[in-house]
C-alpha cells in the first residue's frame, strides 16, 4: 500500500513525501482510514510503530475546514510527558507544512503568558499534559467545549503515571458529541474499562510488538562480571567510533553511579530518568538532540517514545528484564537504513533474561570477545579490592568511597557503588537492602527516595516513644 491510497489530501501527502516515507507504517495503513471517517478508534500501538503520524496525518485533513475561536481548540492531543507532547507538536510542524493550522503545545515549564496569547488567537490544534492543561483551564484560560477530536495517547503510561484522574477530568469537560482515538502499548483489562468510558462504538486497530531487530544493526554481546562492567563501557566508547550512543541501565541509580563514573573520566555524557525533574531532562534532551551531549546513560522508562535520529551505538548496560525492551532500545540505532551498533554487557546472573531476549529476536547474539580484557579485569579486581577494604574501615556505620564511583554530591550517590559490589547477587541483595543513607544515617522512609529498595516496617526511624520502658509511662 502506498499512502496515496490512503484518503489523504494532497497537501499532507505531499508533505509526507518530503519526509522521505515510502510506505505507511501498519498502524498507519489500519487507522488512518477510520480516523478520516469520523469513527473512534481503539489502537494497540507502541511508540516507534508510527502512530503520531497515524493520528496526526488525518487530524490535519480533518481540521482543514473550520475556522478556530479564540481560547476554544477544535482539537486536543493528551500526552503523558512533555517530551512526547513536544514530539507530536514537531510531528504536526512537520506534516502539516502546507496545511494552514495554529497550534499550541501546553507543557510545564514554558511561560504561562506565551501559551495564553497563543491561546487567545485560536487553535485548531492543542497538544497538552494533563496537569497544565488543567491548570489553564482553572485559571479560565481555555475552553473545551470546541473540541471535536480528541487524542488520548500513552494512554497505559498515563495510568502508571497516576494521571488517569486528570484525563477524566479533562473528558468530562468536552463535548459528548465528538471524536475519539485513543491508543495504548499495551491492552489490560484496565485499558479497556476506560476505553469504554471515553469511545464510543470504537474501531479496533492493533499492531503487534515488532520481535524482530533491523538487519542494519550489527549486535554483539560481552559476558563479564559485575565490576567488569564499568570498565569494559569506558573502554567500548573509546575504541568504538561513537557518534552518539544510548546506555541503557535496569535502574535509576544504577544510571546515576553510571553517569558520575563516566563523567569523571573525562566522557560527554548526560542522564535522563524519571527521578529527574521535567525542565532538567527537556534540557538534558535538547542537548542531546542537538549533539552537545555524545552519550545519553538512561533508564527504559524515560527514554520511551524519545525519537533522536542518527544514534550511533547503544549499550545495554544491563540486559533488560523484559525481552521486548532489548527491541526497544536497539532500535534507536540502525534507522532509516544506517548502520548501527548495539552492544550487551552481562553478568552470568542475567542469562534468565538473556535467554528470553534471545528468545523474542529468535537468534542467538554473538559473543564477542575485547583485546585488553586482562587490564578489564585487573582494574575491576582493583576497585573490588578498594571497595572492600573501605567497607572494613567503614564497619561501624560511615559511608563508603570508592575511586570508580562519582564524586557523589549526595550521601546516596557516595553510598550506591556498594551495591555494585554485590555482583553475583546483586539483584537480590540490592532490592532487599538498602545501602542508601540519608544525612542522619538512617536508610529512608520512601522506596524511590533514594534508592529502589524499599523500606520494611519503620525501617531504622523507630519513633522515640516506642524505646519509654512502659513502667515510666504508667507512673506519669
Ligand atoms: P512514532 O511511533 O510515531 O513515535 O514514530 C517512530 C518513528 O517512525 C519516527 O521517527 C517517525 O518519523 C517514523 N515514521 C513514521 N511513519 C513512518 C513511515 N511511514 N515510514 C518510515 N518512518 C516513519
Amino acid at each position: 500500500m502506498i499512502f496515496a491510497d490512503l484518503g489523504l489530501s494532497t497537501e499532507v501527502l505531499k508533505a509526507v513525501k518530503e519526509t522521505g516515507y515510502e510506505n505507511p507504517t501498519p498502524i498507519q495503513e489500519k487507522a488512518i482510514p477510520y480516523v478520516l471517517m469520523g469513527r473512534d478508534v481503539l489502537g494497540t500501538a507502541q511508540t516507534g510503530t508510527g502512530k503520531t503520524a497515524g493520528f496526526t496525518l488525518p487530524m490535519i485533513d480533518i481540521l482543514a475546514s473550520g475556522q478556530a475561536k479564540a481560547r476554544m481548540p477544535r482539537s486536543l492531543i493528551l500526552e503523558p510527558t512533555r517530551e512526547l507532547a513536544a514530539q507530536v507538536a514537531d510531528n504536526f510542524e512537520i506534516y502539516g507544512k502546507y496545511s494552514n493550522l495554529s497550534m499550541a503545545l501546553l507543557i510545564g515549564g514554558m511561560s504561562f503568558s506565551d501559551q495564553d496569547a497563543k491561546l487567545d488567537k485560536g487553535v485548531d490544534v492543542l497538544i497538552a499534559t494533563p496537569g497544565r492543561l488543567l491548570d489553564h483551564v482553572e485559571r479560565g484560560k481555555v475552553l473545551l467545549n470546541g473540541v471535536k477530536t480528541l487524542v488520548i495517547d500513552e494512554a497505559d503510561r498515563m495510568m502508571d503515571m497516576g494521571f488517569i484522574p486528570d484525563v477524566e477530568r479533562i473528558v468530562s469537560l468536552l463535548p459528548p458529541l465528538r471524536q475519539t482515538l485513543f491508543f495504548s502499548a499495551t491492552m489490560s483489562k484496565e485499558m479497556r474499562k476506560l476505553a469504554d468510558k471515553f469511545l464510543m462504538n470504537p474501531k479496533e486497530v492493533a499492531v503487534s510488538p515488532p520481535t524482530a531487530t533491523a538487519a542494519t544493526v550489527t549486535q554483539g554481546l560481552y559476558m563479564v562480571n559485575r565490576a567488569e562492567k564499568r570498565p569494559l563501557i569506558r573502554k567500548l566508547l573509546k575504541q568504538e567510533e561513537v557518534k552518539t550512543a544510548f546506555v541503557f541501565c535496569n535502574r535509576k541509580k544504577d544510571v546515576d553511579i553510571l553517569l558520575g563514573s563516566l563523567v569523571k573520566h573525562g566522557f560527554n555524557a548526560g542522564a535522563l530518568h524519571g527521578d529527574m525533574s521535567q525542565s532538567h531532562r527537556m534540557e538534558t534532551l535538547d542537548k542531546f538532540k542537538n549533539g552537545e551531549i555524545k552519550i545519553l546513560v538512561c533508564s527504559d522508562v524515560a527514554a520511551r517514545g524519545i525519537d533522536v535520529s542518527a544514534v550511533s551505538h547503544v549499550f545495554n548496560f544491563d540486559v533488560p528484564t523484559h525481552a521486548e525492551d532489548y527491541i526497544h532500545r536497539i532500535g534507536r540505532t540502525g534507522r532509516a537504513g544506517q548502520q548501527g551498533h548495539a552492544y550487551t554487557i552481562a553478568t552470568k546472573s542475567e542469562d534468565k533474561y538473556l535467554d528470553a531476549v534471545q528468545k523474542l529476536v529468535g537468534k542467538e547474539i554473538p559473543v564477542l570477545t575485547l583485546e585488553g580484557m586482562d587490564e578489564i579485569s585487573e582494574e575491576a579486581a582493583e576497585i573490588a579490592a578498594r571497595e572492600k577494604k573501605t567497607d572494613r574501615n567503614q564497619k561501624g556505620g560511615s559511608r563508603r568511597k570508592t575511586d570508580d564511583a562519582p564524586k557523589a554530591k549526595t550521601s546516596r550517590k557516595k553510598s550506591e557503588p556498594a551495591a555494585e559490589k554485590t555482583s553475583k547477587n546483586s539483584g537480590k541483595k540490592e532490592n532487599k537492602a538498602p545501602n542508601a543513607t540519608t544525612r542522619k544515617g538512617r536508610p529512608p522512609r520512601h522506596a524511590n527516595d533514594e534508592g529502589d529498595a524499599p523500606v520494611v516496617g519503620l525501617g531504622d526511624n523507630i519513633p522515640a516513644f516506642f524505646k519509654i520502658p512502659l513502667g515510666k509511662t504508667a507512673q506519669k
